[in-house]
């Protein structure tokens, strides 16, 4: 099959899935007003594999002799990484990086699991065989996947086998076909939009019989029986007279969903994790899966920081505020912000090396440092964009003005002294879209949480970081510092570890 059409990924979407919102059962996503702009979005991406001017950038050719998403490739080379990075860039540019979960994401962490599949065959000889069979579906189909790895918030204060209320997704049962789960998972971004949901880990597991029921992975389709996902409502401005009011919310809002397994049956073909508290803690670093998807999402927040750097040149142009000394220093950050995440990025390309299957993994630590510090840089980039707009991202009328019976009055008073009217609006509503938004908020909710809860994962950053080479030179440097007070010894001479 290979590489799919945006029409053939919009008419796979018409399933019968049990997607609701606003209370109602939502009929069809790619028609319902309030997904329709993203499915639409989703369906763009699909078809810029097959535009000719990107097709050689965009896309590989798999072993069955179709092209696939470049984003499935297993990387051979540091230039196989690089050519990935690039069709990523491609689909996080034509979202302007507010699109976290295209289907890349998801691509990645499937070819990060397939080339470390040996791992998942510590209890049952079958998993191993189970990813890699996936993972080629998935290659060789263009899958669209979404994910859902958390349990739901009730009581944070106990481990999950030990929560008064019996909520989160558990294994129920098993069959000579597979297992049946029940229960629940929050949160599941762009359900609305896939073909199939991996339920995988994420949170730690007590090592306990107790937990086990607790302990899977798997993945199956989203039309599934029994499977529902009851969304946030969309941010979409469904009263709007056109989408220029809100330019990215009306095209990128992927939607978040709790997802419901009502005795949901999962074949045995397509489990991977069976009963295996063990195997899920710290499933994403052991298989080095973490870099690849950090490589990811660090190729998108790059596209995110210099579209934001981009709108502030923009709006600081266009009312000559960058002559301030002050704005300069706030549009230098911006640039800062930018090339510290293109430089993390190319860092951990060049320092690139294979895993034990010889698949080329990008270096973790450059990539995690975007990580963590790209959710704060985000905000304050919103906060640049909020002070350089100022009252003029409020005092912009809707788009439609441009053809009312007020648009003299508009034409003339809303100009700005390098902007004509209707260029200003329509860069004060983009910026306002990315900037003040409910979109912007989640935006800036997405990028605190999406990939783990911060303080958890500084704490893991800390246990993962090479500490006894920089401790040992501390205690170097001791040492020799003490000698030097002791006439009688001599010296020793200080010599730093190469890193
Ligand atoms: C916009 C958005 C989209 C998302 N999309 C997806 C998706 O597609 N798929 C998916 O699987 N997940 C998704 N997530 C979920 C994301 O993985 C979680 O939000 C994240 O892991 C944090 O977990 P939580 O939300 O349950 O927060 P909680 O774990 O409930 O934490 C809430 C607060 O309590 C503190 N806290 C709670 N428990 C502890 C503890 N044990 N130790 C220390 N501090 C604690 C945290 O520090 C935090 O401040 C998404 C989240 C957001 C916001």
């Amino acid at each position: 099959m290979g590489i799919r059409t945006g029409k053939a990924f919009l008419a796979a979407l018409r399933d019968d899935r049990d997607v609701w919102v606003d209370g109602e059962r939502v009929k069809d996503v790619t028609s319902d007003p309030r997904f329709a702009g993203a499915a639409q979005t989703v369906a763009e991406l699909y078809d810029m594999q097959h535009d000719p001017a990107l097709t050689e950038r965009m896309t590989f050719a798999a072993p069955n002799g179709e092209r696939a998403g470049l984003s499935f490739i297993m990387p051979g080379s540091v230039g196989d990484l690089e050519r990935r990075r690039g069709m990523v860039k491609i689909w996080a540019d034509a979202t302007c990086g507010m699109f976290g979960r295209s289907p890349d994401y998801m691509n990645i962490m499937l070819m990060g699991f397939a080339a470390a599949h040996q791992a998942f065959g510590t209890k049952d000889k079958r998993f191993p065989a189970n990813v890699v069979k996936y993972y080629e579906h998935c290659r060789d189909h263009d899958v669209a996947m979404t994910h859902t790895l958390i349990n739901p918030q009730v009581d944070r204060s106990k481990p999950v086998h030990q929560q008064d209320k019996d909520l989160a997704a558990q294994i129920v049962k098993e069959t000579d076909a597979g297992l049946v789960i029940r229960g629940a998972r929050m949160v599941s971004t762009l359900c609305a939009f896939a073909d199939d949901l991996m339920v995988m880990p994420s949170t730690f597991l007590q090592n306990s019989p107790e937990a086990e029921p607790y302990a899977f992975g798997f993945s199956i389709p989203i039309s599934t029986k029994g499977l529902r996902f009851i969304c946030r409502p969309m941010v979409m401005h469904r009263e709007a007279a056109s989408p220029m009011d809100h330019p990215l919310s009306s095209r990128f809002d992927e939607c978040d969903a709790m997802v419901i397994f009502d005795d949901v049956a999962v074949p045995w073909e397509r489990v991977f994790i069976h009963r295996d508290p063990a195997m899920c803690n710290g499933l994403y670093d052991r298989t080095g899966t973490m870099p690849q998807v950090m490589h990811q999402f660090a190729t998108k927040n790059l596209a995110k920081a210099e579209f934001m750097m981009g709108l502030a040149f923009s709006i600081s142009k266009a009312t000559n505020t960058d002559q301030h000394l002050h704005v300069q220093g706030m549009l230098a950050e911006l640039i800062q912000f930018t090339e510290f995440s293109r430089a993390c990025l190319r860092a951990s390309e060049v320092d690139a090396a294979p895993n034990a299957a010889g698949v080329i993994t990008p270096a973790a630590m450059p990539l995690w440092t975007v990580r963590m510090m790209f959710a704060p840089m985000f905000r304050r980039m919103c906060e640049i964009v909020q002070i350089l707009g100022a009252g003029g991202l409020v005092a912009v009328p809707s788009y439609a003005e441009t053809a009312s019976a007020v648009w003299p009055d508009v034409e003339k008073y809303f100009q700005a002294a390098n902007a004509d009217s209707k260029s200003r609006i329509k860069l004060f509503r983009l910026a306002f879209d990315a900037a003040m938004s409910s979109f912007s908020g989640r935006q800036q909710l997405y990028e605190r949480y999406y990939s783990g809860d911060p303080v958890r994962l500084a704490a893991s950053l800390y246990n993962l970081y090479d500490k006894d080479t920089y401790r040992d030179r501390i205690a170097a440097t001791l040492d020799d510092l003490e000698a030097r007070q002791n006439p009688a010894g001599a010296a020793p001479a200080f010599k730093p570890k190469p890193r």
